[in-house]
């Protein structure tokens, strides 16, 4: 943040309270197992500012999560909303659980519980979760049942990422993964570069990983290694991870592609890969969808990537930027590169306080015109003043902030 306030005025006022998070709730989530014995599962939600709107921001459940995790990506959240001027301030909230050791029936009631533990803290006008890691549609499908029937009403509007007959919005699924792309493709126009000439490594087939990785296919780049938290895949000749989906589907893992049996994958033109070797692969983009500090100063001195593109939240620690930006490997970061997702959580909750829903075009339309505008604002910022990407996004954002904040008064 310090080389933020060298380009951007900031009161000492905001600057203290921007400095930490509004508010920390924290739960320990008692949860009965199929075999009748109970577990605890250490739980929060973070707040971190709600100058510019009710809080907004994901639910991650991983056996990682810590207290300080979840208000360092509460702080992104604040910064990514502003930076592109939806109307929300930022949360994050995260369970402390290996999800892969639950049963669904497991899974359902430790999602139902989250929602029991925090229901009196969040809300349409206060604070919307919305999916993270390892959550997807059907545990928001979970919450929002929950929070309906404690309120003895119908309220879709407390979490995005519904499913469709919940509430949902068409396009939500493939929304991080769709913006993400737009935002490369932007950036690869601006370089005077075709698709079509770009080789691209990605990390990580979640499901922004794998949305941008199949979009990112159709428009003709070439995507030569993909990771899970399994392993990596590797081919010259290029993937098609449509049917490496369906394997991955099936098996669960992306390892053994090379026994793929599908027709459309070649076999023998797919190699086994580390997933550490991905990350150092001579590619033109390195698409960076897994999880936080990915590129540390440990191993930012040996990417030969081009470019870097940030779905995921933080995967470039602080020291691994500042290698990079001295080894002049431009970074498009993760609050510009991800945002489409809560764009669409935006038009989510819109549709849901209207009562009235849009088709897929509508929507699409609406997010594309919100990140042209918002990327291409952070692009020129960055030209004009010859700053990184990531400091230039963040000037955006934590501009529109800091104005709020003085709109406020003094609040004393
Ligand atoms: N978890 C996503 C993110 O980090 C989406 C958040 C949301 O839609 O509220 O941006």
């Amino acid at each position: 943040m310090a080389d933020i306030y060298e380009w951007l005025e900031v009161a000492d006022d905001s600057r203290h309270r921007l400095g930490q998070p509004k508010r920390i709730h924290q739960a320990s989530l008692s949860v009965r197992m199929d075999d009748g014995s109970l577990r605890v599962f250490p739980a929060w939600r973070v707040q971190y500012d709600d100058t510019r709107g009710p809080t907004k921001g994901g639910i991650r459940f991983h056996p990682d999560v810590t207290e300080d995790e979840v208000a360092t990506l509460s702080f992104w959240m604040t910064l990514k909303c502003a930076a592109v001027d939806l109307p929300f301030g930022g949360a994050k909230g995260g369970i402390c659980v290996d999800p892969k050791t639950l049963s669904r029936m497991e899974l359902e009631r430790l999602s139902r519980s989250y929602i029991r533990a925090f229901h009196d803290v969040i809300g349409p006008e206060r604070d919307i979760p919305a999916p993270d890691v390892n959550t997807n549609a059907i545990i928001m499908g979970w919450m929002v049942d929950e929070y309906a029937q404690i309120e003895r009403r119908h309220v879709p509007g407390v979490i995005t990422g519904k499913p469709l007959g919940l509430g949902g919005s068409i396009g939500r699924e493939q929304a991080t993964g769709a913006g993400a792309l737009q935002v490369l493709d932007m950036w690869v126009k601006r370089q005077h570069q075709e698709p079509g000439d770009l080789r691209v490594a990605i990390q990580g087939f979640g499901n922004a990983g794998q949305h941008f990785a199949r979009l990112a296919h159709d428009a003709g780049y070439n995507i030569v290694a993909l990771s899970d938290s399994q392993g990596a895949i590797y081919s010259e000749e290029g993937l098609d991870p449509a049917p490496i989906l369906r394997h991955k589907n099936r098996t669960r893992e992306l390892k053994g592609m090379v026994y793929c049996d599908d027709s459309v994958c070649d076999a023998a033109q797919t190699q086994p890969l580390s997933g550490d070797d991905l990350l150092e692969l001579d590619v033109d983009v390195l698409v960076l969808a897994a999880l936080e500090n990915q590129i540390t100063d440990a191993n930012a001195d040996r990417v030969r990537a081009g470019a870097i593109v940030e779905i995921a939240n933080g995967p470039v620690s602080t020291g691994g930027d500042r290698v990079l930006q001295d080894r002049n490997i431009p970074v498009i970061p993760d609050i510009i590169a991800n945002a489409g997702g809560v764009i669409v959580s935006h038009l989510e909750w819109v549709q849901n306080r209207m009562g009235d829903y849009w088709s897929g075009e509508a929507v699409e339309k609406q997010l594309r015109r919100r990140l042209e505008r918002e990327a291409n604002a952070c692009f020129n910022l960055a030209e004009e003043k010859a700053i990184p990407l990531r400091t230039a996004a963040y000037i955006q954002g934590v501009g529109r902030i800091v104005d709020a904040m003085a709109q406020q008064g003094t609040q004393g």
